[in-house]
């Protein structure tokens, strides 16, 4: 065992909360929001078009750019807008995951079709997709959970074998490897969210790669539907006119929140060396004791380690998850749940008549999940205050 668990014993809780997930911002991007505040043009821009770009060359998108937007619910519903799903059409998405998944499916008027995970990295399990797959089914939507890669290889031949789209949910995969292959580079959408406890932020924020064609038309429907956007025809050589050729929605990201996405994405290798660095010693401290299950890699994948889900072992401690919550939190640690399964939200839950253990590796691992602080600005000392904290806890009430 490590050191921090020699460490642990009768260890004196924190002075001071340690919060579960707060942003990593710099002097670099305060200053880039600054120049832009005191700039002419505020709203979708040259920052923007910049950091379209520059995020487009770092996950390899088809088309060398990205389209930025104000979340990754919207790069979501633009996706599956854009492919034109809607009443009648159904989309499978996993159950564990954030409810902004199976949200925008409703958006459009489809049906969403919950599907269980695999017991290992609690992404989409493809045997369960495959078994609720109907004539009506056209898209599905693997979910890149915690950072760990979906197992994209199945869900492309499950997509192939049945003529479905592949949308994939990369809210949590910046930067996740599949096979080598950064997640963003593929020619089917992906969405990924800059949200303020994401891996890289803009405070909000998203980003949709895709195939350049269907990127483009993602571009007019997710500012109104208007042929040109307001920034070429708002500069000295635009001009007034354009057309409007769909109903779209008002997504644009504005230059403000690019200007703190461009110095993040310089500083993400940076932000994924200290969340893996951190991670492995989790495991490290936690591999051996009986009553926890710490998340795995499989071969071949690379998690961006955005979320680090630990899972109780019930039948080896006397204490539920939400007492062992409860507890950390008395010890100044802040944690979460990722997630309540969709299946088990009233909304869903209802509409659909879903049970509970309709799924349930999902259910099992929901009652048996926390996930543990896991974000750049964590010291040392702040890891061994975890560690320590959780076996302090697992050895007074081990079963
Ligand atoms: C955060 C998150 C979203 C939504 O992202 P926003 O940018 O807040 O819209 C969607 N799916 C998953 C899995 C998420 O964690």
């Amino acid at each position: 065992m490590s050191d921090a668990s020699n460490a642990s014993h009768a260890r004196p809780p924190r002075a001071t909360y340690l919060p579960f997930s707060p942003p990593s911002i710099g002097p670099e991007e305060i200053a880039e929001v600054a120049d832009t505040l005191r700039s002419d043009w505020i709203t979708t821009g040259p920052k923007t078009k910049a950091f379209e770009q520059r995020f487009g060359a770092y996950v390899g998108a088809p088309g060398g750019t990205a389209l930025m937007l104000n979340s990754c619910t919207a790069g979501l519903h633009l996706a599956l807008a854009t492919l034109g799903i809607g009443p009648g059409d159904e989309v499978i998405v996993p159950t564990l995951t954030f409810a902004a998944t199976a949200n925008v499916v409703e958006h459009v008027g489809a049906r969403p079709v919950m599907a269980d995970v695999s017991p290992d990295t609690l992404c989409l399990d493809p045997a369960s997709a495959a078994a609720v797959v109907t004539s009506a089914t056209k898209a599905i939507m693997p979910v890149h959970y915690a950072g760990h890669p979906a197992d994209l290889g199945a869900v492309d031949r499950l997509a192939e074998q049945h003529g479905l789209h592949v949308i994939e949910d990369a809210a949590h995969a910046l930067p996740t490897r599949y096979a080598g292959a950064l997640v963003g580079g593929r020619s089917n959408f992906a969405a990924f969210s800059f949200y303020a406890t994401k891996n890289l932020t803009t405070a909000e924020g998203g980003a949709l790669t895709g195939a350049p064609e269907l990127l483009e038309r993602s571009r007019v429907l997710g500012l109104h539907g208007m042929s040109r956007d307001a920034w070429k025809r708002f500069d000295r050589h635009g001009s007034w006119e354009y057309d409007v050729i769909a109903p779209g929605f008002k997504y644009n990201m504005t230059d403000i929140q690019a200007s703190l996405g461009m110095h993040q994405l310089q500083r993400l290798e940076g932000f994924h060396e200290r969340r893996r660095a951190v991670a492995r010693r989790y495991t490290a401290a936690f591999a051996a004791v009986d009553a926890l299950e710490p998340p795995t890699e499989r071969a071949g994948a690379s998690s961006s380690w955005h979320l680090y889900v630990l899972r109780l072992r019930p039948e080896r401690l006397r204490m539920a998850r939400n007492a062992f919550i409860e507890a950390m939190a008395e010890r100044n640690i802040g944690t979460s749940v990722h997630y309540r399964p969709v299946h088990m939200m009233s909304y869903y839950a209802e509409k659909y008549g879903l049970a509970p253990d309709a799924y349930p590796v999902a259910k099992d691992a929901f009652e048996r999940m926390v996930s543990l602080p896991l974000h750049p600005r964590l010291s040392d000392d702040d890891v061994d205050d975890v560690i320590g904290t959780v076996l302090d806890l697992v050895a007074t009430h081990a079963a």
